[in-house]
């Protein structure tokens, strides 16, 4: 089995903002405690007396106000924070792979941007898996978890309509019923997911490179097409990795 813990970053609502990104890491059953326990290790370095109460959410490590990310003043240590936690999903197991949908809200003013990435999502990780399946001949059931949220009752009905019925681009076979909702405070990696998605928010809403530059290589791809990082926008000319590799 695969598990994709996925997070969000910017807001439906937020009209000054042009992007939303729902993005996350795919992960083989047998590596989650590698991770969980690789996440751990980083914790216990931010508070060694109580490593657990550590939560990565990078826009509170970026912003540094709240404790324990206000006992580092200097802007850059806190950086360094989110590279480290983004260092864990680059250098994870070949197995798991990174995906995220950007979406440019001005492009598509009638949609639900929310919806719409979860939906695009939810048809790259069943792809995904008929990959693995094309090419190691192993059957895999994939699961989708997302942090708590406000979104939990629509896309929990999506999940089971696309089951039901398909997405836009195909039924969806090879996924469990409905999402999983839980707790970022006790899921690591819901912590890891919601990294991955602000790296991918920066650089479309603000042009910082930094952070995805440390993932790229993980995103899912094949013969050069990056199937794992999809832009949803009506500019033709985009010169971003993701509308890059499609051209
Ligand atoms: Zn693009």
């Amino acid at each position: 089995m695969y598990i994709c813990y996925l997070d969000d970053s910017g807001s439906v609502q937020n009209a000054s903002e042009q992007n939303l990104v729902l993005g996350g890491i795919s992960v083989y059953e047998r590596h989650t405690f590698w991770f969980t326990q690789q996440l751990d290790d980083l914790a216990a370095k931010i508070d060694s007396s109580n490593p657990a109460a550590v939560e990565f959410h990078a826009s509170e490590i970026f912003s540094g106000r709240k404790p324990p990310w206000n006992k580092f003043p200097n802007k850059e240590e806190r950086i360094k924070i989110i590279k480290d936690v983004l260092q864990i999903a680059r250098n994870s197991y070949r197995e798991n792979n990174i995906f995220a949908c950007v979406i440019h809200k001005p492009s598509y003013p009638k949609q639900n941007p929310m919806e719409k990435s979860f939906e695009e999502l939810c048809s790259r990780f069943n792809l995904h898996l008929a990959h693995i399946y094309a090419r190691d001949k192993e059957q895999h059931k994939g699961i989708i978890v997302l942090d708590e949220s406000s979104y939990e009752a629509t896309l929990q009905k999506m999940a089971s309509d696309f089951r039901c019925s398909g997405t836009r681009w195909g039924k969806i076979r090879d996924l469990a019923e409905v999402p999983l909702f839980v707790d970022s405070k006790a899921c690591r990696l819901i912590q890891l997911a919601d990294h991955i998605a602000y790296a991918v928010f920066r650089r479309y809403e603000s042009g910082d490179t930094s952070y995805l530059d440390i993932i790229l290589p993980k995103f899912d791809k094949e013969n050069g097409v990056l199937h794992g990082l999809v832009h949803k926008t009506v500019d033709p000319d985009c010169m971003c990795p993701a509308c890059m590799s499609r051209k």
